[in-house]
């Protein structure tokens, strides 16, 4: 089996830290990499995640990433038209250093294929609370809809300010840096309180701002009557105090699967379809605007979270404006055999929605609880599942044993990766 790709995610505090041929001599040596990307842009949160402490790195134990801040050179004309700009790093070590570009360099020098990623997160919630209050996404209720740390940092993808800022990013990054691929992993729709229902739940996520009035309008729906149909859902959820989660169904909505609850709610069923329809829109201006500028490089969609529906995700209306998709699994990271043993379910769905034709890239977790074992297991996985390639989360959470446990593995699938002289010989 050929693989087109084996890569990983490195950050711009790694390679200020580790230094980035260090880095590159443990992925060719220790996993086989030939590819990995930056976080050119990246959202607020602790590294190592889900460890408490770096296993290798030697300057700090942890690291604590600004919001939302860009690693890379702004080009200022590049973002003419888009209203919101985005903010550099000011962490004294990281500043006035363009580490997309030292990256890119090393990668280069070694025959290694280069990407970037806009994470989840472009915008930083300081100027989504106050600012560009108008592009974040609102709930029912007209607040921002919670999703753990994530509020006021999810942008509606109706808004064309939130929309051209991304726009403009990757064209940056596309005009400016030699890049092979552009990866991201925009936080799409608020998926509500799935806690308080598995579907209904929904209900109390996003999106109804003025943006989304708008749209749905321009497009001939009745967006009010949209509105009050969720609500009167969102209100059912809410309405009562009730501590247990089984009376909370058993008193509001019975066991209905959420296929019924569809049959029964044409305007729930219109309100997801137009959530999906906005997000595809997203990724095709997206895709356009990178292929705008470098028509060669690889435009990839990183899925992350598996209830899609309720994110405003679908996948085969997507699949034809995305070049490759790389798949979110990070089972490994568990330390859970069953886990690990349930992940072709995940990539069965992404296969079927994206087609035969479509490149995947499958993940995998060296980091917090994985073992060799599981990574051996998680890998025949994805190659069974029919994976054109794989993506691991990530370098700096990883042991070594469980780097060298990615090569292993790999050849006990008999995979070789494209461009590799075992692929010649
Ligand atoms: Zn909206």
């Amino acid at each position: 089996m050929i693989w087109r790709e084996l890569t990983t995610g490195i950050y711009p505090w790694d390679i200020h830290d580790e230094g980035i041929e260090k880095i590159l001599d443990n992925l060719q040596e220790y996993a086989g990499n030939n590819a990995a990307y930056m976080l050119a842009l990246m959202h607020h949160e602790k590294r190592p995640l889900h460890a408490n402490y770096y296993p290798h790195n030697p300057v700090r134990k942890r690291y604590l990433a600004e919001d939302s801040r860009v690693y890379f050179t702004i080009h200022p004309e590049m973002y003419k038209n888009s209203r919101i700009k985005p903010l550099p790093t000011e962490r004294e070590f990281l500043k006035d250093t363009d580490w997309l570009a030292v990256f890119i360099k090393a990668l280069r020098k070694r025959g290694m294929k280069t990407g970037a990623e806009i994470s989840h997160t472009p915008l930083d919630s300081e100027r989504g609370r106050k600012e560009f209050g108008d592009c974040i996404q609102r709930d029912v209720y007209g607040n921002p809809p919670p999703y753990d740390r994530f509020t006021y940092q999810q942008l509606c993808w109706n808004s064309p300010d939130a929309r051209e800022y991304v726009y403009s990013l990757a064209r940056d990054l596309a005009a400016h840096y030699d890049l092979d691929m552009i990866q991201t992993c925009s936080f799409l729709y608020n998926p509500g309180r799935l806690d308080l229902h598995p579907f209904l739940g929904v209900s109390l996520g996003g999106c109804f701002c003025d943006n989304c009035k708008r749209e749905a309008e321009a497009q001939g729906i009745d967006f009010e009557a949209m509105r009050s149909a969720i609500k009167k859902w969102a209100d059912l959820l809410t309405g009562h105090e009730l501590e247990n989660i089984e009376d909370r169904l058993m008193l509001r909505q019975g066991n209905s699967t959420s296929a019924m609850f569809l049959l029964e709610d044409p305007l729930l069923y219109q309100w997801l379809r137009f959530r999906c329809g906005t997000v595809t829109r997203y990724l095709k201006g997206l895709s356009e605007a990178i292929h705008s500028v470098n028509k060669k490089i690889d435009f990839r969609f990183n899925t992350c979270w598996q209830e899609q529906e309720l994110i405003g995700q679908n996948l085969r209306e997507i699949a034809p404006y995305v070049d490759s998709i790389r798949m979110m699994d990070y089972s490994e990271q568990t330390g859970s055999d069953e886990i690990v043993s349930r992940k072709g379910l995940w990539l069965a769905n992404v296969r079927r929605q994206a087609g035969e034709g479509k490149t995947i890239i499958g993940g995998i977790a060296p980091r917090a609880k994985a073992s060799p074992e599981l990574i051996r297991k998680g890998i025949r996985i994805v190659a069974l599942g029919g994976a054109d390639g794989l993506s691991y989360g990530f370098y700096d959470g990883a042991k070594f044993e469980n780097l060298k446990a990615i090569r292993e593995a790999m050849e006990e699938c008999e995979i070789i990766l494209s461009g590799s002289k075992e692929e010649k010989t």
